[in-house]
């Protein structure tokens, strides 16, 4: 199976803090990878690493095989969800949609085709011409996925995304993330600290504590063989 993601002895560090010390991690085309663990134990880091929000200390990065750890990130061929929204206020659903695609310089047909699939996907048509005051947290959330959506990302990457909303909004989001997913057959990395999320979402799950990857199998496997105690009382399994 061909690798979408690798990481070859990653390192990352705050001054003298180390947050992740010779990481080593293969994400697979079209795998839904769940990124787990407690809060600070480098999380973020990694994945703002794999999108070239942050220089990495050594080490390198590869998407589908090409080395890109000192591409920029536009030209990485990953999308990110933020936990918060991060669209941009004074612009309505549809130009927070449109305007990566402007600057990239695409067809005015090829964007307006872009949009209406991404729309539909993800349910978005009746509020393309509101501003993101005007949504609520799950179809502020929609949008940002939408914005991935549309320039045809290889690579997903979201950080907590649900973890600003409601039970409700939050448990049917993560039911559309997935048939996004079962869809678009492309590759998810996908941060959270919820154990419900990992083990419906992922099919599989990395288990992250203080920088180091304790664990990486399927949902399945982790919760009945879990290597270490960590590993268990974090995904609550009985041993
Ligand atoms: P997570 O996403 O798993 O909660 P983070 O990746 O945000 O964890 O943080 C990992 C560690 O790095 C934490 O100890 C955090 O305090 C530290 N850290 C994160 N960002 C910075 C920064 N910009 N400067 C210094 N330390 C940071
Ligand atoms: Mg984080």
């Amino acid at each position: 199976m061909q690798q979408s993601v690798s990481i070859r002895d990653l390192s990352l560090n705050f001054g003298a803090v180390k947050v992740l010390e010779r990481m080593n991690l293969d994400v697979q085309q079209g795998e839904f990878l769940v990124l787990l663990g407690p809060s600070g134990c480098g999380k973020s880091t990694l994945l703002n690493c794999i999108a070239g929000l942050l220089d990495v200390s050594g080490g390198q990065i590869f998407i589908s095989g090409k080395n890109v750890t000192w591409e920029e990130p536009k030209d990485r061929g990953i999308g990110m969800v933020f936990q918060s929204y991060a669209l941009y206020p004074q612009m309505s659903v549809k130009k927070n949609l449109t305007f990566g695609l402007r600057v990239a310089g695409h067809k005015k047909d090829d964007i307006e085709r872009r949009v209406a699939r991404a729309a539909e996907m993800l349910q978005i048509e009746p509020l393309l011409d509101r501003k993101p005051a005007n949504l609520s947290g799950g179809q502020r959330q929609r949008v940002a996925i939408g914005r991935a959506l549309v320039r045809d990302v290889d690579v997903f990457l979201f950080d907590e995304p649900l973890s600003n909303l409601d039970a409700k909004l939050r448990s049917d989001l993560r039911v559309e993330i997935k048939r996004l997913h079962q869809r678009l057959e492309n590759t998810m990395i996908y941060v959270t600290h919820d154990q419900i999320e990992a083990m419906t979402l992922a099919d599989r799950i990395a288990i992250m504590r203080d920088g180091i990857i304790q664990q990486l199998d399927t949902p399945h496997a982790i919760y009945n063989h879990p290597v270490n105690l960590f590993v268990a009382g974090f995904i609550g399994s009985p041993s």
